[in-house]
């Protein structure tokens, strides 16, 4: 049977449906290497790499090393026009042979695979997250989609392995029809998974808006009609194609709106650096509006005024801090601080995964927790909301704070400590809150850089770990 088989739109979706146009776009993408590599991009676009580079990067072609069987290269015309004014931003979106000089890693350090009940969807928290697109309108070298993106095979909980399908949407309205039946009848929460009521549904991918309006809009009211409160829209596309933002697509958006008063749509986008969306003058410096704040590159204003006008929908900023991009505190301030005026809140920032082939990517724990703290030193209260994230197989984890003293008395922290707070908890709400203190590790990257120095674990999450490693005395492991 297929997904079109299992799901039928119900008559007022149909009804929305048929009131949508899709959208024309000239997003002039360039797909791989081998086009510079052939000289058969615009003239201008060549100047992205010089020969040197495009010999070093094909040098590694069926090796080991091969930069784009980690992740293929893509870029708008958008992106180049802005990336080749700015650093931080081509090395956001070029390829470089030092991304495959260290592999080492885990290819699913999340776990995310055991979360996966149904092909396409992530079920870890309240929120689920569902795959709809399997590219995005340009490639950052740093995603830690690459396995979707580049058509990897995952191993399974089962131990089968293939590459990871999209969501469809039969599956998935099915899924969080019974799962919600199931909850109701059991007080509130799911029998087996001990979960609550799925009630938001984040679409990611890659990006739902290469997707057409028509099938962004068969998603919204098919999750509409089943019960699901509030949509996140997670995409870069305000960075890479602003335009994508057209009449048809704020029509659409209208449209759905009136058909679905109550269904809340929460924009999570995702801009890594101020370059991405302002405009620079010959000096490269950053131009003052005369009506406050700073001058945006035009399209991306454009679009986020519109989205902006819209009072029923919310707009947050995430990114990962990543090496050579946006590990950069006045950056990240200047980041903060526009977005914020804009009716963007600033949600999270993540670390860097222990993934398969990140190294080159990586900012360590601390530093990454140094940067965002220094960047929010000249922030008013209501633009440094964001949190530092790190995913842990237990939940989203906040890395709270970071001392350079020691606390008096207690082992293990003579060099400083780290303060990890689970935010959420996959399994249990209540857990939300708890607490782990680590000694501190300057090069950890990950939660395994602290497993011999683990102080205190009220989150539980050092639970599977061999304590015996530990370098700290029981007593204070045991605190
Ligand atoms: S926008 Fe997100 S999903 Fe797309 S390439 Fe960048 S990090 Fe990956």
């Amino acid at each position: 049977m297929t997904d079109k088989d299992k799901y039928q739109p119900t008559p007022k979706a149909r009804a929305f449906l048929d009131s949508v146009e899709n959208g024309k776009y000239k997003r002039e993408i360039i797909t791989g290497l081998t086009k510079f590599a052939e000289g058969k991009v615009p003239e201008d676009m060549q100047t992205l790499y010089t020969p040197g580079q495009l010999k070093a990067l094909t040098d590694l072609r069926g090796t080991e090393r091969d930069v784009e069987a980690r992740m293929p290269v893509k870029i708008t015309r958008h992106y180049f026009e802005l990336a080749k004014n700015s650093e931080p931003l081509q090395t956001l979106v070029k390829a470089r042979p030092m991304e495959t000089d260290d592999l080492a890693g885990a290819p699913d350090p999340g776990k995310q695979m055991d979360y996966s009940p149904v092909e396409g969807l992530i079920h870890k928290y309240e929120l689920g997250l569902i795959y709809v697109a399997l590219t995005c309108s340009a490639h950052c070298r740093f995603c830690y989609r690459e396995e979707l993106i580049a058509k990897k095979d995952v191993v399974r909980p089962d131990g089968t392995v293939a590459p990871k399908g999209l969501a469809q949407i039969g599956d998935i309205v099915a899924y969080v029809e019974q799962h919600n039946q199931a909850v109701a009848k059991n007080g509130g929460r799911h029998p087996r998974s001990g979960r609550e009521k799925l009630r938001e549904i984040l679409m990611s991918g890659g990006d739902p808006m290469v997707l057409a309006n028509k099938n962004i809009a068969a998603w919204w009211s098919a999750l509409a009609d089943a019960g699901i409160d509030s949509i996140r829209i997670g995409t870069k596309e305000l960075a890479f194609y602003p335009d994508r933002f057209d009449d048809t697509f704020f029509d659409m958006l209208d449209k759905f709106h009136a058909a679905y008063p109550g269904t809340r749509l929460r924009f999570m986008v995702h801009f890594n650096h101020p370059d991405e969306f302002l405009s620079k003058d010959e000096q490269g410096r950053y131009i003052d509006d005369p009506q406050g704040g700073l001058v945006w590159v035009a399209a991306t204003k454009r679009a986020m005024q519109r989205l902006g006008a819209r009072e029923w929908l919310t707009i947050d900023n995430q990114a990962p801090i990543i090496k050579g991009i946006n590990d950069d505190a006045d950056a990240l301030r200047t980041m903060q601080r526009e977005l914020r005026r804009n009716r963007v809140e600033n949600h999270y920032f993540f670390c860097g995964r222990d993934i398969v082939g990140h190294k080159a990517f990586n900012v360590p724990i601390e530093r990454a927790w140094q940067i965002l703290n220094e960047s929010q030193k000249g922030l008013s209260g209501v633009e440094a909301h964001a949190r530092l994230s790190i995913t842990h197989y237990k939940g989203k984890t906040e890395v709270a704070a970071v001392t350079n003293e020691s606390l008096a008395g207690l082992p293990g922290t003579e060099n400083g400590f780290v303060v990890l707070k689970l935010l959420r908890s996959s399994a249990d709400a209540p857990e939300r809150g708890k607490v782990t203190i680590v000694g501190r590790n300057p090069d950890a990257i990950w939660f395994s850089g602290y497993d011999d120095r683990v102080i205190y674990d009220e989150a539980g999450l050092y639970a599977g770990v061999d304590q015996a490693q530990s370098t700290q005395p029981a007593i204070a492991r045991a605190m």
